[in-house]
């Protein structure tokens, strides 16, 4: 069973936000979309909430689930929350993304615990422009990624989000670091939210030139159907995805994707706030399975590609 919304895409990923704490304060940080409150201000989810939530996910057709945040590192209990996630039948794949400053020391545990692959954010090679971006330090976020690639994580992949005059100018030699890892490079346009318009005019930049540089290099061109159609490029010895989400109404056309906020929310889409369903607040009033199916529906129904 998938179930599909009113514009024929099929619902079959879910993002979930497990904390909003960070340990980092990277300038661009869109957090997930997510309405700006105070990262104190409001409880987090139980893992015992998260995994019934995504549990009715699973059994609603969704079979790729992915941890966020915040930080989802952060969470002393993340490896609790992993292991209930994975366990669950039917689903495909559980993956992370994470700024890996925490990594190198849990990225074995994390493994034996069902986590299946890592995004590790990965603006630049430059430490002082690391620290600038991010407030923390470059040297564990490069021990962590090749931690993941060694416990067995497949694939790892680098999320690069390209800035204009900060780090456009790296993106080869990330490529080079991406072949010597055995990691696969996101290349990610800046996306208006939660950013001032000021810093998005000061460092948009297009996905373009990359793109063109990358099709002259490519063997060949992948793309992934039920991930926006995404495009991936296969070098020689190398690969690289570009997720180019600004006026580009296939991405949006494409998405089969839903949110779980920090705070508990369904979430149907990264750009707005103003569609989200109290999930928790009725998990909380001890709603049974058939109502959380029902807000599930209700939020597909929501689901609506941007125009
Ligand atoms: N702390 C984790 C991390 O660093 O991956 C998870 C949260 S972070 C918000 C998730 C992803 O969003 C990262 O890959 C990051 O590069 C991307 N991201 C953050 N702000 C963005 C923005 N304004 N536009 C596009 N992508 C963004």
């Amino acid at each position: 069973m998938t179930l599909k919304d009113n514009h024929g895409r099929p619902l079959l990923n879910l993002r979930v936000a497990i904390t909003r704490r960070c340990n980092l304060r990277c300038q661009y940080c869109h957090m997930e979309g997510e309405e700006t409150i105070p990262e104190n201000s409001m409880d987090e989810m139980t893992v015992d909430e998260i995994v019934r939530i995504v549990r009715i996910a699973v059994e609603l057709g969704i079979s790729k689930v992915k941890l966020t945040g915040g930080e989802p590192l952060m969470r002393k209990d993340v490896l609790e929350i992993v292991k209930g996630i994975a366990a669950l039948p039917g689903l495909r794949d559980l993956s992370m993304t994470t700024n890996g400053t925490m990594l190198a020391s849990l990225a074995q545990e994390l493994h034996a615990s069902g986590l299946k692959r890592v995004n590790v954010s990965f603006p630049t090679l430059d430490k002082e422009v690391y620290n600038k971006l991010t407030g923390g330090r470059l040297e564990g976020v490069s021990e962590g990624i090749r931690a993941a690639v060694n416990v067995g994580f497949y694939p790892v992949k680098l999320n690069m989000i390209v800035l204009k005059g900060v780090n456009d100018y790296a993106v080869p030699e990330i490529i080079d670091f991406a072949r010597e890892t055995g990691t696969i490079l996101q290349l990610i346009e800046l996306e208006p939210i939660n950013i001032s318009d000021e810093y998005y005019s000061a460092y948009h930049k297009s996905m373009d030139e990359y793109e063109d540089m990358l099709r002259q290099k490519a063997v060949t061109v992948e793309t992934r159907q039920y991930m926006q159609n995404r495009l991936i490029y296969h070098l020689p010895d190398a690969k690289v995805e570009v997720i180019h989400p600004t006026e580009n109404m296939e991405f949006c056309m494409n998405c089969t994707r839903l949110r779980l906020t920090s705070d508990g929310k369904l979430k149907p889409c990264l750009m707005r706030n103003d569609n989200l369903v109290n999930v928790i607040k009725a998990v909380r009033n001890g709603a049974d399975d058939r109502e959380l199916i029902k807000l599930f529906e209700l939020a597909n129904q929501r689901r609506q590609p941007y125009n």
